[in-house]
């Protein structure tokens, strides 16, 4: 059963969390300031933690530097009230996985759960992936495109694949602008981010069935990419 431990000091979020994460089969345990999230988290060790970035003692920005020292393995979940994104940017530096802003739906907070607790994704690999009338075959290497009973293939780069290979192994999961850059660095020229705004706009040209409304390839703006399945 997968352990998560469930950070956040505003009363009714926190039972309205343990309710809805328990009744989907976590096992979930409780802290309503930084310094006991810090404590459950050295004693019970679990698989996941939700971390709220406004608590009453610590600022969670520093529970996360605290627990990359600590649980360096631990993945985080940001939970943030903050609109302005300046604090999960720097989360995700410190260390956090992946981030919901409140308010927040459910569904939008299990998925972004479910891509970190069902990794590693290596076994689950999935070599077949529709985007819509589009037909992603990692095996072969192939893409079709079926329009009105015909079927057309559809030619990606190498690079281009790199790309859509990380986000296609992480369905829901955010893949940082860093670690898409640090993944293509043996392709010479692509240290720069404006350069996986070029790729991804390629991608979404090619796979997209409105490109300029992505439906399956989404940008966290400032932060980087998700595969939304
Ligand atoms: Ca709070």
């Amino acid at each position: 059963m997968t352990h998560l431990l469930v950070v956040e000091d505003e009363p009714d979020l926190l039972s309205m969390l343990i309710l809805n994460l328990t009744s989907r089969g976590f096992q979930v345990s409780s802290a309503t300031d930084g310094a006991t999230a810090l404590q459950r988290a050295a004693e019970q060790h679990p698989d996941l933690l939700l971390l709220d970035l406004g608590l009453p003692d610590i600022d969670g920005l520093e529970v996360i530097r605290q627990l990359q020292v600590n649980e360096p393995t631990l993945p985080i979940v940001v939970l943030s009230a903050r609109s302005s994104s300046n604090d999960i940017v720097l989360a995700l530096d410190l260390g956090a996985t992946d981030y919901v802003t409140k308010p927040f739906e459910m569904a939008q907070l299990l998925a972004r759960v479910g891509a970190i607790t069902r990794r590693p994704s290596s076994d689950r690999r999935k070599e077949v992936v529709r985007l819509g009338d589009i037909t992603v075959d990692r095996d072969t290497r192939t893409i079709t495109h079926a329009t009105n009973g015909t079927h057309t293939l559809v030619h990606l780069t190498p690079t281009e694949w790199r790309i859509l290979d990380i986000l296609l192994d992480r369905p829901n999961a955010l893949v940082s602008s860093t670690e898409l850059l640090t993944s293509l660095r043996g392709d010479a020229i692509h240290t720069d981010a404006s350069y996986l705004r070029i790729y991804l706009a390629q991608l979404r040209r090619k796979l997209e069935p409105v490109p300029s409304q992505p439906r399956y390839l989404l940008t966290d703006p400032g932060l980087g990419y998700r595969f939304h399945p």
